[in-house]
């Protein structure tokens, strides 16, 4: 049954609030451009999601989001659409019950770790989420040397999903990234501090040997990290409303 504006709960108004600030936020701290697509699960019907028609992230307002289910079909407003790349969202929704909120983006500090052959790993106690190291996904191995990258259809989405498996950030080599959270705030948090970490290891690494955090610091951070995610969300909200 389609979704009719006026029965929409209190609890997915906030959802779709936030989004739509989500949307803002990465724009303004660098990791969206007129590109990339944020999505939050519905949190009353774990198979729908909401995202922006296509568009630049910039300008999305409450009237531009739609609904998708995980087959990539927008099954609200009728006949709406939205960014090709949406099975990026769908799939994983499909594969990781815990993933809530889907950021892709092309945040450019990220790149030059999907081309060759230096991992990004937590350089720092802001980004522990990244684990171990970040898997890189090779879109060759599912289709071949002709694609244009995009992820178009589900059998791309699938692929991309399992080499996200667990990990919390995937790249996609000579294209960007995806990062995944529980909330809204966190899939916020997380991408803005992956483009940080990117461009914080670019910058060690002519210095000599980086020392980066062991599997267990990166836990206990992220951990900690995550009791804090409404104190950066705040600023960045402020800086939004600044930046008008
Ligand atoms: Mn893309």
């Amino acid at each position: 049954m389609p979704i009719v504006k006026t029965e929409i709960s209190t609890m997915t108004q906030t959802h779709l609030s936030e989004l739509v600030l989500a949307n803002h936020i990465l724009v303004n701290e660098g990791v969206l451009d007129g590109f990339g697509h944020v999505s939050v699960r519905d949190p009353h019907d774990p198979h729908l999601f909401h995202i922006a028609r296509s568009m630049a992230p910039a300008l999305v307002t409450l009237e531009d989001l739609v609904v998708c289910n995980l087959e990539g079909e927008v099954v609200s407003p009728a006949g709406g659409r939205t960014y090709v790349e949406r099975f990026i969202h769908s799939e994983i929704y499909k594969s990781r019950p815990d993933v809530h909120s889907v950021v892709h983006s092309h945040s450019p500090a990220v790149i030059p770790f999907g081309v060759t052959g230096a991992r990004l790993r937590p350089i720092c106690h802001m980004s522990g989420f990244l684990g171990a190291q970040v898997p890189v996904y090779e879109i060759r191995d599912a289709i071949g040397e002709t694609s244009d990258l995009l992820i178009r259809n589900q059998m791309l989405g699938q692929s991309l999903a399992q080499s996200l498996g667990q990990s919390m950030v995937v790249l996609m080599r000579g294209h960007g990234s995806v990062v995944v959270g529980s909330s809204i705030k966190q899939s916020v948090f997380r991408a803005i501090y992956t483009e940080n970490n990117a461009r914080l290891q670019m910058q060690a690494a002519p210095l000599g040997e980086i020392n980066f955090l062991t599997d267990a610091e990166a836990q206990a951070t992220s951990e900690m990290n995550d009791l804090h995610l409404d104190r950066p969300w705040e600023m960045w909200h402020k800086r939004v409303l600044k930046a008008g």
